[in-house]
């Protein structure tokens, strides 16, 4: 269990405009990023475990839940976090022809535009799945994949004590983006241990800049 996937390290020789796999490095940051959310019973407990520690993270939100849970979407705007767009629904993306990824896009687009008041948001493919035509449109349009550098492997069923000394066998840096998720207990119990450990070596945890 690596949470540095080769895959990426194949990513990163691609140009940055296209697919974001690192954030800004100054400050000694490190950007926690949350998948499949908003999620009514696990979010709001780590919104307040961030907000104690006075921490900022992206939440890349599926559209159909930022319709069920608005005023949830809406807390974690208001609490200086910021947003990205995960689809609408969360289907497998390689089995759906381009206009249809491009319908699960827009139509998160604009329920995270009801939320934030932006009309655009970073998208990252549901399980990372990147098919090539998706990816040649998104050059065109001059919109960046939103990756990330740091696999926390928390949607890989094993005990959180055990993926937190996996995580502590193999350091963050500066400018990482952390996967997590937040449709399940384990990335606050991960976050309860790892939070402080970081912010003891010294890191800040930031929200990831917005788009244009
Ligand atoms: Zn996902």
């Amino acid at each position: 269990m690596n949470p540095r996937p080769r895959r990426l390290n194949v990513l990163r020789w691609l140009p940055d405009g296209w697919i974001q796999t690192a954030g800004p490095r100054a400050q000694k940051s490190l950007y926690l990023t949350f998948d499949d959310g908003p999620h009514p019973e696990h979010t709001p407990p780590l919104l307040d475990l961030l907000a104690r520690h006075g921490a900022k993270a992206t939440f890349f939100l599926i559209g159909e839940q930022i319709d069920r849970h608005s005023a949830l979407a809406q807390r974690i705007v208001e609490e200086g976090h910021t947003l990205g767009n995960h689809s609408f629904t969360h289907p497998q993306f390689e089995t759906l022809p381009l206009d249809a990824q491009f319908d699960e896009i827009e139509r998160t687009d604009r329920a995270l535009a009801s939320v934030s008041g932006r009309p655009r948001h970073g998208f990252r493919p549901p399980r990372g799945v990147l098919p090539l035509p998706l990816m040649l449109r998104f050059i065109r349009q001059r919109r960046r994949i939103a990756y990330w550098s740091y696999d926390s492997l928390d949607y890989s069923r094993r005990p959180a004590p055990e993926l937190v000394d996996i995580i502590k066998r193999h350091p963050v840096r500066a400018g990482d983006i952390v996967l997590m998720h937040d449709d399940s207990t384990i990335s606050l119990e991960m976050l309860e241990s790892l939070i402080p450990t970081w912010k003891a070596e010294g890191f800040s945890l930031l929200a990831l800049p917005q788009e244009g």
